[in-house]
């Protein structure tokens, strides 16, 4: 199918993209069109008119800014896994930005999309769940700062309004000592994950967890924190039963999303493995870091 017709206007300034947003009736947002052309295509979606911000100069870029990594909502997944200070600042988004689709996808989507979209398969969502961190919006009163906790709100469902424009995206950088780990399993390589863990841990001088953050990605209507299975570890020497409990832990806190290519009581069970697998490999970093 082809999609509905809609009025095309290319925005220069941030300013202008939300004059439209509150002008036009039934306006969305375009970036990297990776998630929205299909939904057009499909006439899933029907806007009036589609406001575009490529052209916005300096909506994209990545800085350091006190604890925070800032990430310009134009910033394209590649340049951001490409970018000197990302990689200095925040490895682990180098790390987890090449599962995303393919090399296409990651060079027109964008931070920005990729978080107002928001997808419970993301990826990048999933790290700033894990790591903490905020999204800034723009709207016609002014810009507001939202939250990561406040942010994801149900199945492709943010805090974001309809007239509101993601300006930057915030991960919270994590201590040097804490070490950081990652997993997914997907059909195929690139394609939207059945289950995703991320996780940060920090040992104390004992060997102990001292603190633990522990993210599920792809099997809950959002990405999302599960403080229950960090809660079983702090304090405890992370050998395999605990990973494995705080893993149990994980897949009893979600509603696993159910669909053909894995079902509920699937999903429960891989997410188990992912978290325990990103903790090993948390644990092992922040040991290294510790050493
Ligand atoms: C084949 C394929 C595989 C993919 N695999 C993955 C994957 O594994 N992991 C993953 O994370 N993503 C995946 N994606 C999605 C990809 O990451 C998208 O780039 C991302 O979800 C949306 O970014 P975009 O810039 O393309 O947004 P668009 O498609 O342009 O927009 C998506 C939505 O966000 C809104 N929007 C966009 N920018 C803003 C903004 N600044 N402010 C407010 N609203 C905005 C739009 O109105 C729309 O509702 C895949 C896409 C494809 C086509």
């Amino acid at each position: 199918m082809k999609p509905a017709p809609f009025d095309f206007v290319a925005a220069t300034s941030v300013a202008e993209a939300v004059a439209l947003l509150g002008e036009r009736d039934d306006a969305r947002v375009i970036a990297g069109g990776q998630s929205l052309m299909q939904l057009l295509n499909f006439r899933t979606a029907q806007p009036g008119t589609l406001v575009d911000v490529n052209r916005i100069v300096g909506l994209d870029g990545v800085r350091r800014d006190g604890d925070f990594l800032a990430v310009g909502a134009l910033t394209r997944h590649a340049a951001l896994e490409a970018h000197p200070v990302a990689r200095e600042q925040l490895p682990p988004l180098a790390e987890v930005i090449p599962y995303i689709g393919y090399a296409a996808v990651r060079h027109r989507g964008t931070i920005g999309g990729s978080f107002a979209y928001g997808a419970p398969y993301a990826e990048l969502p999933l790290v700033a769940v894990t790591l903490g961190g905020e999204v800034i919006v723009e709207g016609a009163e002014g810009r507001r700062t939202i939250p990561i906790e406040e942010f994801f709100l149900g199945h492709l469902e943010t805090a974001v309004g309809p007239q509101e424009l993601v300006v930057e995206v915030r991960f919270r950088l994590p201590a040097a000592e804490a070490g950081f780990g990652f997993r997914e399993i997907a059909p195929r390589r690139h394609d939207y994950a059945i289950a995703s863990a991320a996780a940060l841990v920090q040992l104390d001088s004992s060997g102990a967890v001292g603190s633990a953050r522990i993210g599920v990605g792809s099997a809950h209507p959002t990405p999302i924190r599960v403080n229950t299975a960090e809660e079983t570890l702090i304090g405890r020497r992370p050998d395999a039963v605990a990973l494995a409990e705080a893993g149990q832990a994980a897949a009893a806190a979600i509603e696993p999303l159910g669909a053909t290519e894995a079902d509920r009581t699937y999903r429960r069970r891989v997410v188990a493995v992912m978290v325990q697998d990103a903790l090993a490999q948390a644990i092992e970093r922040s040991r290294e870091a510790g050493s």
